[in-house]
């Protein structure tokens, strides 16, 4: 990796996953200057997909879900302060101000602060026994929430919620999902395939309510019965919010960078925001995609922006395309997805598999424009393949080829 002689100090702001993959990245890379990692949390970087499955089951680890060790930050010498957060960017003097009164100075700076869980609101918030989830904490206090016989209540059905649903079942709880829109996961999925997730959680008999919210809730200090609009009254034990998530701007917008009125800093495709000293990657950062503005909040996003945006603070130009893929576990379900998934003309090609599995390919023109698989994770290599080389679709063989791989 070629350096700008004139790049002697990164700063990092956030230690979560996009900004452990930018500062990789950049010793990796042969980056030899000061490099600041800055994290308000009291942990070493770690990764938040297990925070929601194997954690809170304890298939995993705190330690297992850690993306640098103390080892790396030691040999690769990355000044990293935890526990400390940044309080204001001063653009003109090129430095950051911190919670401890420190001052640090940057040359290239990039913002990887992600994002906060939406909040109700309302009282339900003040509540002992109603959690978001976002943190190595939230998960600790969620767990010991999760006791057989209980009831959880999952309000949202959205990713979050539902994977949270699943592992309470999975731990022996009764579950009720409620989501105030007719269906689940509707800013991110087609139609189709929200009733797919719905019945698998259906058939693990968690009750699924759409269309409806809570009225009132009942019980001090912790939620103990609450009622719906529907008249029915449940007596729960726990609640999980998951109503989506907030980009962490606060310093960007003070520092007057561009931002976006429903929360994110808008880069361009090399990962820079409007002051070009100032970089930004993962949930926080905002991309054009063709004429919108898209907040992506995934795993392999913050990643792959975040090894784009330490390349490009080095001066060298790497166009970002943005990684589409995610995934989530749910039960013994896989389901990844890739691509553009929720166009309204695409044509549906359903490869139909074993016990609910699917795989839907989405077809335009002739050229397949994303993928999902549910319960069908195989399927997935070979749909990348397929979309890498344009491959173009002539009839049905998306869904009567016995073996997809015959078509690479
Ligand atoms: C429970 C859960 C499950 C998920 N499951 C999946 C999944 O299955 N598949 C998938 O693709 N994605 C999943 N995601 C999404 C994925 O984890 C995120 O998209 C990813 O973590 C974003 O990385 P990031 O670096 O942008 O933000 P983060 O990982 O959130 O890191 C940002 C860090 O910056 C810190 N910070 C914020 N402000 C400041 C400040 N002012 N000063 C210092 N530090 C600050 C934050 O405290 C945080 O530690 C999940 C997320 C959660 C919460």
């Amino acid at each position: 990796m070629s350096t700008d002689s004139a790049i002697n100090h990164i700063v990092i702001l956030g230690a979560g996953q996009s900004a452990a993959s930018a500062a990789k990245t950049l010793r990796n890379g042969g980056y030899t200057g000061d490099l600041t990692l800055i994290g308000e949390e009291n942990h070493l970087p770690y990764e938040r997909p297990p925070l929601s499955k194997a954690l809170l089951t304890g298939t995993a680890t705190e330690e297992s879900v850690c993306l640098l060790t103390q080892s790396f930050v030691e040999q690769h010498d990355i000044d990293f302060r935890r526990n400390v957060s940044a309080r204001s960017i001063d653009r003109e003097a090129q430095h950051v101000i911190l919670s401890d009164g420190a001052q640090v100075p940057y040359d290239r700076l990039l913002i990887a602060t992600g994002s906060h869980p939406r909040h109700l609101g309302n009282d339900l918030d003040s509540k002992s026994n109603v959690f978001y989830l976002r943190t190595i904490e939230d998960a600790r206090a969620i767990r010991s929430a999760l006791v057989p016989g209980g009831t959880l209540l999952a309000l949202g059905a959205g990713w979050i919620g539902l994977e949270v649903a699943a592992t309470a079942r999975r731990l022996g709880m009764d579950v009720v999902v409620v989501e105030m829109a007719d269906r689940a996961c509707g800013r991110s999925l087609p139609n189709e395939v929200g009733e797919a997730l719905i019945k698998l959680h259906e058939g693990h008999g968690t009750r699924v309510l759409l269309a409806t919210q809570v009225s009132t809730i009942e019980g001090t200090d912790k939620v103990e019965r609450v009622t719906l609009n529907n008249g029915e009254v449940l007596d729960i034990s726990a609640v999980i919010v998951g109503i989506g998530a907030v980009a962490n701007d606060d310093l960007a917008r003070a520092a007057e960078l561009e931002v976006v009125d429903t929360g994110g800093i808008v880069v361009d495709r090399f990962t820079r925001t409007s002051d070009p000293h100032i970089y930004a990657s993962g949930d926080v950062a905002v991309v054009k995609v063709g004429a919108n503005l898209v907040r992506f909040e995934s795993w392999a996003n913050a990643q792959d922006q975040g090894v784009a945006a330490a390349k490009n603070m080095l001066g060298q130009d790497i166009s970002y395309e943005p990684n589409t893929w995610f995934w989530s576990d749910q039960y013994d379900i896989n389901i990844q997805m890739i691509g553009r998934i929720t166009d309204p003309g695409a044509t549906v090609h359903t490869r139909p598999g074993e016990n609910g599995r699917f795989t839907n390919f989405y077809v335009t023109n002739g050229r397949i424009d994303g993928v999902i698989t549910f319960g069908q994770p195989r399927d997935m290599s070979f749909a990348r393949k397929l979309i890498q080389k344009g491959y173009e679709v002539t009839g049905d063989e998306l869904v009567t080829t016995e073996n997809l791989r015959k078509l690479i």
